[in-house]
This record gives structure tokens, C-alpha cells and sequence, in this order.
């Protein structure tokens, strides 16, 4: 009976989400003012890349909630349309003002200027904080587009992966 298979297949699809089971979907919980602030961030930038950081706390679910964005200067002004740079001393200036209002760094955000909102070689070689969020907004002609938002998973740099989350905007 070979015509059982091709509906077997099927329902399991339709059973979606089966990924998920047992596993802590990523989601990165931004309000309305930081997820429009980060994207006109890259409107500002454009056409060279913006970046900044996303600060907040972690769920116990798994869930990074955004309370506030810190907008950081790009340092690589050689190629600043595909390539960006957070100073260290700006990162720790931003993280130390984070944990004085009780907040702690759950992303980093940057833009790609004409260029699809999909991560690059180089942004998962450059991304070092594991479980957190890379959040990545298209412009397209200045005009913020697609935005999306990856978690950095793993647990070193030979297994580590940029996978995607959904952001949920409140
Ligand atoms: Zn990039």
C-alpha cells in the first residue's frame, strides 16, 4: 500500500512545531519605542552599518526581554557598510550603565544597508555572547525594512550557531 505514505508524511508536518517539543523556543520581547529606535538607528547610519546594544533581563523560560537600547558608535570606518565594531571600552562603559539601572546585555543589534537581513560568516565569527540575541535590520535605499533576530546558541566557538528567534513586539 504505497498510497498510505504520502499522507503519513504529510500529517506529520501538519503536526508542526514537533522541533520544539521539550526544547525552550528563543524569543527576544522588545517594546515598540526600542524595536522602532534600533531601526531608525539604521536609517540614521545608512548607508553605512549601525550597531548598538540591547539591554534587559533573561526569563526564566528562555525569553530575553529588552527594557532599553544603547546606541554605540561603529568602528570600523574602513568598511562600515559590511562590517561593524563595538569599542570594548564603549561596551563596558554601556554594561556598566546597564547594571546601575539593574539591566544586563541580552543583544546587540546592526544593520545591512541593501543587503538582506540574514547573518553573514563574518557577523557569526565576530558574535561571542552565547544565549543572546543578534538582532539584524535591512534598509533598503534608508529605508529600515526586515528586521530579524538570531540566537547565538552553543556553548564555544567551533559548535557555536546563529539561530533564528522570533521577536514578539508589545
Ligand atoms: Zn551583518
Amino acid at each position: 500500500m504505497t498510497q498510505g505514505a504520502p499522507s503519513f508524511s504529510r500529517s506529520l508536518r501538519e503536526g508542526g512545531g514537533s522541533d520544539f517539543v521539550g526544547t525552550i523556543q528563543p524569543m527576544l520581547k522588545l517594546s515598540r519605542q526600542d524595536y522602532d529606535a534600533l531601526r531608525r538607528h539604521g536609517e540614521k547610519t545608512y548607508p553605512h552599518e549601525c550597531c548598538g546594544v540591547l539591554l534587559g533581563h533573561m526569563d526564566d523560560d528562555g525569553t530575553r526581554t529588552v527594557t532599553s537600547t544603547a546606541r554605540a558608535g561603529n568602528t570600523r570606518t574602513d568598511s562600515a557598510h559590511n562590517r561593524y565594531n563595538i569599542d570594548p571600552r564603549e561596551l563596558v562603559r554601556i554594561q556598566r550603565e546597564g547594571r546601575e539601572r539593574g539591566e544586563d546585555i541580552v543583544g546587540f543589534y546592526h544593520s545591512h544597508p541593501d543587503h538582506p537581513p540574514r547573518w553573514s560568516s563574518t557577523d557569526l565569527a565576530e558574535a561571542h555572547w552565547f544565549g543572546c540575541s543578534y538582532v539584524i535590520t535591512s534598509v533598503e535605499k534608508g529605508k529600515a525594512a526586515i528586521t530579524n533576530s538570531f540566537e547565538l546558541t552553543g556553548s564555544d566557538e567551533n559548535d557555536k550557531q546563529l539561530v533564528d528567534e522570533m521577536i514578539d513586539v508589545a
